[in-house]
């Protein structure tokens, strides 16, 4: 079983960089997963870490450590790179590759419009992957894999408000830097789809019972994410199963989190809080009202990657932990949700 050391907790939603390459990932990466000595909920960020964490999963050496466990899922930040369309009958991929981009991506603002920047973001956008091949993959080795009680899907998620990168994903190797922000945007129905599909898997893929627990990513969407979610809460699950969603770095109000905690019957929401997106960002008013609502939900997180932390995971973690203690959410109950949310207790 995971074990939590008092004095250095756990981290619920962390990442590997978006640029992580293969070998950042036997240097620094292995020799961390090997040697975590606290519980870290690593998850999937795009299609180059999936390769990663996919060797990862298989590795019995570093499946040997009990506290790692590890997600996965698409991002939206990275939904666009995925077609519902069968790619193996394509015949012009040239046409195929402009088109599908032209049904994903929409521009962000009318206003700043530039004729040139669509076929300049596209150039740099890989020929877009098979979403119902890469579901498979993700369902089988959410059921078949023998470490599959410690793999769940994340992170997945939708955003309303992020903007494509000039080199058309945050990680591409062909664009190191990732250039500014184009005028481009996934659009929403896409995100939806892709989310949909990604919430079934997790209805699907119980094991012993237990369903898969989601990490959810919200940004500027809560109402949305909301009916999504109760919409699944209504749907018949296997063996009656409570599925596990943590908001992670949660953003959405006061009342939507209230909403979330009171309306959806079999649904158990969790809150991810991080320094990154929450603590150092959003006003302590707002967040000590926040936690008084979400106390015995709140789950710490760094959203971090973890080669960019390395020794100093602990050092992050424990100024959240101060932080979220300051805001009156005892020690000892950000250690009992965890234990909760891995089923400890
Ligand atoms: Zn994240």
């Amino acid at each position: 079983m995971i074990s939590v050391k008092q004095d250095i907790c756990y981290d619920s939603h962390c990442h590997l960089s978006p640029d992580i390459n293969a070998e950042g990932y036997l240097e620094d990466v292995v020799p961390i997963l090997s040697s975590q000595t606290w519980p870290i909920n690593l998850m999937m960020t795009n299609h180059i870490d999936k390769q990663l964490l996919f060797s990862a999963m298989k590795d019995s050496t570093v499946m040997a450590n009990r506290q790692i466990m590890f997600n996965v899922g698409i991002h939206p930040w990275f939904s666009h790179l995925y077609t519902f369309e069968d790619v193996d009958n394509i015949k012009d991929h040239k046409d195929f590759k402009l088109l599908h981009y032209r049904n994903v991506l929409d521009v962000y603002s009318r206003n700043r419009e530039n004729p040139t920047e669509f076929d300049e973001v596209v150039r740099y956008l890989p020929f877009p992957f098979s979403i119902h091949k890469t579901v498979s993959e993700f369902r089988d080795i959410l059921t078949n894999s023998e470490y599959r009680q410690r793999i769940d899907i994340g992170e997945v998620g939708l955003d309303k408000l992020a903007r494509i990168p000039q080199s058309g994903y945050l990680g591409n190797p062909e664009y190191p830097g990732g250039g500014g922000l184009t005028n481009y945007k996934v659009k929403m129905e896409h995100q939806v789809k892709v989310l949909e599909i990604q919430l079934e898997l997790s209805l699907s893929t119980c094991v012993d019972g237990i369903p898969k627990r989601i990490s959810v990513h919200c940004v500027g969407c809560h109402g949305q994410m909301y009916g999504m979610l109760k919409k699944m809460d209504g749907k018949k699950m296997e063996n009656n199963a409570i599925p596990a969603v943590v908001m992670h770095s949660y953003s959405g109000s006061v009342d939507n989190a209230k909403m979330l905690l009171s309306k959806l019957e079999k649904i158990h929401i969790w809150f991810g809080i991080s320094d990154v997106v929450n603590l150092s960002r959003t006003d302590s008013g707002r967040l000590e009202k926040l936690m008084t609502v979400i106390r015995d939900r709140v789950l710490v997180e760094t959203d971090l990657g973890i080669d960019r932390m390395l020794e100093e995971h602990g050092m992050y973690l424990r100024l959240i932990r101060e932080k979220l203690v300051a805001m009156g959410v005892p020690e000892v109950t950000l250690l009992d949700n965890w234990r909760e949310f891995v089923q400890e207790k």
